[in-house]
C-alpha cells in the first residue's frame, strides 16, 4: 500500500479513502491534486485508473492534455496517441457521434490517433486494456518510423 506518485506508505484509512474515491492508491497529498483535476475537467475516474495503469507499465502519459481545441483525457505524446474515455456511450446521440467523428478527423489531420475506450473496459479489464494500448503504441511507433 504505497502512493503511486511518491511511494509514501499509506495507512489503512488513507488507502481505503483513496480506493473509495479514486480506485487508485494515492497519499493525502497527491489525492487532492487529482481530485481537483477531475473536478476542473470532469475527468472520469477510469481515466485516473488507466493513467496509473499505464504508468505502472512504464508508459508516461498526460492527464487532461489541452490539444488546442479541447482537453484530452489521456495523451501519449511520444506516439501521438489520444485516449478518450467514454462514460455514456449507451446514450450516444447522432449529434455526439458526428462530433466524435469530426474530432477524430481533426486529430488525424494533426497526425494524432484517437481511440475511445468505454469506461467499463477499464473497470473490468484494466490489465488487458493496458496491454492493448501498448500494442497500439508499438504499431504507431513502427508507422512513425516508416514515415
Ligand atoms: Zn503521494
Amino acid at each position: 500500500m504505497k502512493c503511486l506518485e511518491c511511494n509514501r506508505k499509506l495507512g489503512y484509512t488513507d488507502h481505503k479513502n483513496s480506493m473509495d474515491e479514486l480506485g487508485v492508491e494515492l497519499c493525502s497529498e497527491h489525492r487532492p491534486r487529482i481530485k481537483k483535476l477531475m473536478l476542473t475537467n470532469n475527468t472520469p475516474r477510469e481515466a485516473i485508473q488507466l493513467y496509473y495503469g499505464l504508468k505502472e507499465a512504464g508508459v508516461s502519459s498526460m492527464l487532461e492534455w489541452w490539444d488546442g481545441k479541447k482537453s484530452i483525457d489521456i495523451a501519449i505524446s511520444r506516439v501521438k496517441l489520444n485516449i478518450e474515455i467514454d462514460t455514456e456511450y449507451h446514450m450516444m446521440t447522432h449529434e455526439q457521434a458526428i462530433n466524435d467523428l469530426e474530432e477524430a478527423m481533426h486529430s488525424f489531420q494533426n497526425g494524432f490517433t484517437t481511440i475511445r475506450i468505454p469506461h467499463v473496459l477499464i473497470k473490468y479489464y484494466l490489465k488487458e486494456t493496458v496491454t492493448n494500448i501498448l500494442g497500439i503504441m508499438e504499431g504507431l511507433r513502427v508507422h512513425i518510423k516508416a514515415i
